[in-house]
């Protein structure tokens, strides 16, 4: 049997009252996922262990069975893993921000999410004054790049910049957690004031600012960790190949750890207007060569994030008719049966606008076994499901099984 997860990023939700008290996956019409439900077996699953925060990089790790108290590093490198860095012993990173101070103050987080192209020259330039052999800088996506330090220690108290818009920088500088430490810190905290001495005057931020934009004025690293100790899935489970669809950066990094192929596909955005027939089609491909994929669709997570209702229901239809109609009808009459697992990672409610750690509910449908007695998939229903309350592995053991 060969297997593959949907993940509907942030799809969960509450009871809303402007939809008469029913959450959105109650409300959409989701004919797939309720059928897949009739025809499987369902639960929840808490993705979030104790101690975490709900982080789509936590919940995501966790839906693929890692024990996060052993393998988790923060997000930095994840972020290196998914743009091909491969951290040796040693070697610490850090994820960092190209961020737009004002004053003392942090105007914001991403220099007014500065574009790419002109990051990544802003990068090349820090290299030049500020690289050497044992610290150097790597262009990421937008506003969000990355820092390897040889020798690092990571006990460091780092403040994530979209935590104090509007605060002074100074208060937040890096933090020692250990005496151990120290070296570290002072050397982040110099790199930060000197990035803020040579940035401001170069080509491209003058060109933002005659344009009213923001100058990303100042690097800001946080998220310090080391390669992370994660076995393979291969390893952990005993299958043969498998891949990663996703337009996140973090799920891609957790994809290379867990020994998945990344696989690219066109017009995927991590938006409502993401490209939903590409991803199922790249997904069908791939199980015709894998043995298990994961398929990562981000867009419910931004309008939960938006707190917009409407656009919510309509990205968990599009998921219903564009990726799991589209997948399961393409594979239903294979010789080599396909199992599903479709679930998100956490619930983003509209109303918070923010994740929660509440469990999810789940589907597991394995072509030729006994289904329970839920019939329609969503947060109430799932509580009913013939699996209960999964935790750790067992979701992801139940599926493979
Ligand atoms: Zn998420």
């Amino acid at each position: 049997m060969k297997h593959i997860i949907i993940l509907g990023d942030g799809m969960a939700d509450e009871p809303i009252a402007a939809l008469g008290g029913k959450t959105p996956l109650q409300y959409a019409d989701t004919p797939y996922m309720d059928k897949l439900a009739a025809m499987g077996v369902t639960g929840l699953l808490k993705t979030v262990p104790k101690g975490f925060h709900p982080g789509s990089e936590v919940a995501n790790m966790a839906v693929l069975g890692y024990d996060l108290n052993k393998v988790y590093e923060g997000r930095g490198v994840l972020e290196a893993a998914s743009i091909g860095i491969d951290l040796q012993p040693g070697e610490l990173a850090l994820r960092c921000n190209l961020i737009c101070i004002e004053g003392d103050l942090i105007k914001n987080h991403s220099s007014g999410h500065i574009s790419t192209e002109e990051a990544d020259e802003l990068i090349r330039f820090l290299n030049e004054k500020l690289g050497s052999d044992r610290l150097k800088f790597y262009t990421g996506v937008s506003y969000r790049h990355l820092l390897v330090i040889k020798g690092g220690d990571k006990r460091l108290d780092c403040t994530p910049p979209h935590d104090i818009p509007l605060h002074p920088f100074r208060p937040a500088l890096i933090k020692a957690e250990a005496p151990e430490a120290e070296e570290t810190a002072a050397l982040l905290n110099d790199l930060i004031l000197r990035s803020q001495q040579i940035l401001p005057g170069h080509p491209i931020n003058q060109a933002r600012i005659a344009l009213g934009k923001d100058p990303a004025n100042s690097i800001w690293p946080w998220s310090p960790g080391y390669r992370p100790a994660m076995e393979t899935m291969q390893q952990m489970y005993g299958f043969g190949k498998g891949a990663v669809i996703s337009a996140v950066d973090l799920i891609r990094g957790i994809g290379r750890y867990a020994g998945l192929e990344v696989i690219e596909v066109e017009g995927a955005t991590g938006l409502y207007d993401t490209n939903y027939e590409g991803k199922a089609d790249a997904a069908i491909e791939a199980l015709k060569t894998n043995d298990f994929v994961y398929l990562h669709i981000e867009a419910s997570d931004e309008a939960g994030h938006e707190g917009d209702v409407d656009l919510k229901i309509k990205t968990i239809e599009y998921l219903d008719r564009r990726a799991v109609k589209r997948v399961y009808e393409a594979v239903k009459d294979w010789d080599e049966p396909v199992a599903f697992g479709i679930l998100p990672d956490h619930p983003t409610p509209c109303a918070i606008r923010t994740h929660t750690n509440a469990p999810i509910p789940f589907i597991i449908y394995k072509p030729g076994n006994t289904p329970d007695k839920v019939t329609c998939y969503d947060e109430f229903s799932a509580k009913e499901g013939g699996l209960g309350v999964l935790e750790g592995d067992q979701f992801i053991r139940e599926l493979l099984r």
